[in-house]
């Protein structure tokens, strides 16, 4: 995602009139000395406490909801979104601030001009984009929303899946419910088509709202970098009353492989039940991992990639449960009839990898003893091969060196998770996926 230059963040806070945009909201502003006072339209405030300092640009609440800044801080506060997001509405004046007017000398500074109160946010696509290209430029916006979400990236740090190369290149998004800004009005013969196109792609319900909406996104890309399946995982608690599933895909059947690219590189290959768990291994430096959609979720595109790509050996990091047994089982026996040897990832009893990588200190070091630790799976009863070598995983970015014994390191508890995360163990696997429950609409 690209930055945003420090010029054009300091060009938006000395342009935009924090005064214009205050009263744009309907907050009537009445000289104090150097100050403008007026009643802050967030919180129930009789004595007027919010105070704006045309000469800084500036604003503050000194009642009870204290808040204060510039104007993306105000932009952000009054319509509820994200920095990034601020930042794009104060960039093409949005309708939503019908009264602020930005000064531009974009052209060859030609002077100053106003835009037009009607300008609206680039649209997502233009209307006679693909599908394909629709569903890419979709999960690109939550791409984009994440970079700006705090919760979402905490959540992505705290599992240990926050590497800044692997959100990038695998594109994980949140959808914090701002796709709206970015299509043409719903009244409009534009934005009905195009609402409906997302509609057929799973991206937006019979209800209106986004499919994901409060989901972190992981879309499943191909070879050329186009979204086939989108995972999605819910942030946060779920409502006790609509009780949304915390694991949900688009509709239909799965498409596509995770991480296919990196196919062509290797002939071992690591099966994981879930992306996360294999995003955990990715991130631990192991790149040549994939993930089934969840224990029973081997696909036929699964099997022909690896048979195209020439994988001899497999090692299945399911969860260590029994769903995750009889599930490395079964896939054994379809490697099997393509000639891949499989080799069983044992992690603790219980675990899943990601667990595992939250829990070490070391996650590359822990990951890659388990890894080296597989045993072969007898899936045709046959005598172990000779010629093979146990397998090696190959680390392509070597871990941190480790101060002390691998063995002799005590392995940290896991930090304790808040009860929203404390699941039984394997229930963060998709194969748990149920049926998503329609939420009421909540707006
Ligand atoms: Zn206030």
């Amino acid at each position: 995602m690209a930055r945003i230059p420090d010029a054009e963040l300091a060009r938006l806070k000395a342009e935009v009139s924090v005064q214009r945009l205050v009263e744009g909201c309907g907050v009537e502003l009445r000289r104090q000395g150097k100050d403008l006072v007026g009643r802050c339209p967030f919180h129930e405030d009789d004595t007027p406490s919010l105070v704006v300092t045309p000469g800084k640009n500036l604003w503050h609440c000194l009642g009870a909801c204290g808040r204060g800044g510039g104007p993306i801080d105000w932009v952000m506060t009054a319509q509820g979104v994200s920095f990034r997001h601020a930042v794009e509405l104060l960039r093409e004046a949005s309708p939503a601030l019908s009264t602020v007017t930005l000064t531009h000398p974009r052209t060859g500074g030609s002077g100053p001009a106003s835009r037009s109160a009607s300008a609206k946010l680039p649209a997502l696509v233009t209307p006679d984009a693909a599908d394909q290209e629709l569903l890419d430029k979709t999960l690109g916006f939550y791409a984009e929303a994440l970079a700006t979400h705090e919760g979402a990236q905490a959540f992505l740090a705290k599992r240990k899946i926050d590497d800044p190369e692997a959100v990038e290149q695998f594109r994980v998004g949140f959808v914090d419910r701002t796709l709206g800004y970015r299509l043409p009005g719903s009244q409009t013969a534009a934005g009905r088509q195009v609402r409906k196109r997302l509609r057929g792609l799973g991206l937006i319900k019979s209800t209106r709202h986004e499919h994901f909406r409060g989901y972190l996104t992981f879309p499943v890309l191909d070879a050329e970098g186009h979204v086939g399946e989108v995972y999605g995982r819910l942030l946060g608690t779920p409502d006790s009353r609509t009780k949304p599933p915390k694991h949900l895909y688009l509709p239909g059947p799965h498409r596509g492989v995770w991480n296919v690219a990196a196919f062509a590189d290797t002939d071992e290959l690591i099966v994981c039940e879930s992306i996360i768990d294999a995003l955990t291994l990715w991130c631990a430096g192991f790149r040549h991992v994939t993930a089934a959609y969840g224990t029973d979720g081997w696909t036929d595109e699964h099997q022909a990639a690896v048979e195209a790509h020439g994988i001899r050996r497999v090692l299945i990091a399911f969860d260590a449960d029994p769903a995750g047994d009889k599930g490395a089982k079964t896939l054994a026996a379809e490697l099997a009839t393509i000639g891949v040897e499989s080799y069983r990832v044992e992690l603790p009893p219980g675990q899943d990898v990601n667990e595992v990588a939250v829990g070490a200190k070391l996650p590359a070091e822990t990951l890659g003893k388990f890894l080296r630790k597989a045993s072969w799976m007898d899936a045709l009863a046959r005598p172990a091969p000779q010629t093979l070598p146990r397998p090696e995983p190959v680390v392509e970015e070597p871990p941190a060196p480790e101060p002390e014994p691998v063995e002799d390191a005590p392995e940290p508890e896991p930090e304790p998770l808040p009860a929203a995360e404390v699941v039984e163990p394997g229930l963060d696997s998709p194969a748990h996926v149920v049926d998503p429950v329609e939420p009421e609409p909540a707006e």
